[in-house]
């Protein structure tokens, strides 16, 4: 099955041209997705085709105008449901989101620019708001980017290896553990042993341990989220002195 995605944006050659590289482009090349654009002010009506307004109830900067973009969503034939709006307030973007969207068939982005959408679009055409941090862009398309370049990347076939994603960060929870390659000694600092062992039940167990300890120091949050620390993870915290004691609360 190749996934559809549908973007609608003001900025369509932005987004083909890195949808074409890397990635995203030998996945396209491959049949793993497919993308479809759609620049929105083609729907909008007169002579400067303009898609934006000023804001009711005054202040600066203009406001995307809802009928160009619901009438785009409406009269695409085969559009990729659900239809997904890119905005700062949305839901937070998380690797959990990129797994549930790339199970599904497709899904439609939608970009908006200045001062953001009119509410009635959002509300009359439109299944979800995703955002991809507490910062704000001057447009959604890079936020359409990373989506679907998170996506993409679990899709089955989407790197070419499909080993590839499975140890990555947020996978299962965790951070990630460091990587290192050649020269085993680089400015002073060494490999870490363990690496260097050919042991494999070692260099495992200090890859979930190293992972584990990035995490607790640097994301709490997503250990909380998973439930907390189960007892071998909490001796091995004790062991790397970030737990004074297996019972420590944490
Ligand atoms: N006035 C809006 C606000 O304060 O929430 C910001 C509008 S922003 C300048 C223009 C567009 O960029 C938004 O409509 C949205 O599509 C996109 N955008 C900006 N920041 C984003 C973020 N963190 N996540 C997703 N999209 C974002």
């Amino acid at each position: 099955m190749t996934l559809r995605v549908d973007v609608l944006s003001l900025f369509p050659d932005a987004l083909r041209a890195y949808a074409d590289t890397s990635v995203l482009g030998r996945a396209r090349e491959r049949g793993v997705w497919e993308l479809f654009v759609h620049d929105f002010r083609e729907a909008a009506s007169g002579a400067h085709r303009s898609v934006d307004d000023t804001p009711y109830g005054g202040g600066a900067g203009m406001v995307l105008a809802p009928e160009p973009i619901a009438r785009t969503i409406e009269e695409t034939p085969g559009l990729a449901r659900p239809v997904i709006a890119l905005t700062p307030s949305g839901e937070p973007f998380t690797h959990a989101t990129a797994t549930r969207l790339a199970r599904l068939e497709g899904f439609t982005l939608v970009c908006g620019r200045y001062e953001g959408f009119d509410q009635r679009v959002l509300e009359a055409v439109v299944d979800e708001e995703v955002s991809l941090g507490d910062f704000v862009l001057a447009g959604g398309e890079l936020a359409a980017l990373c989506v679907i370049e998170a996506v993409v990347r679990l899709v089955p076939g989407g790197l070419g290896n499909d080993e590839s994603s499975v140890e990555e960060s947020f996978g299962d929870g965790l951070l990630e553990y460091p990587h290192y390659t050649k020269p085993a000694v680089w400015r002073g600092r060494e490999v870490p042993e363990v690496l260097r062992s050919g042991n494999h039940a070692a260099i495992e167990r200090w890859r979930r341990t190293q992972a584990l300890a990035l995490t607790w120091r640097r994301r709490p949050d997503l250990i909380e989220r998973r439930g907390g620390l189960n007892p071998l993870e909490r001796r091995w915290l004790t062991e790397l002195g970030l737990l004074e004691s297996p019972d420590e609360n944490g």
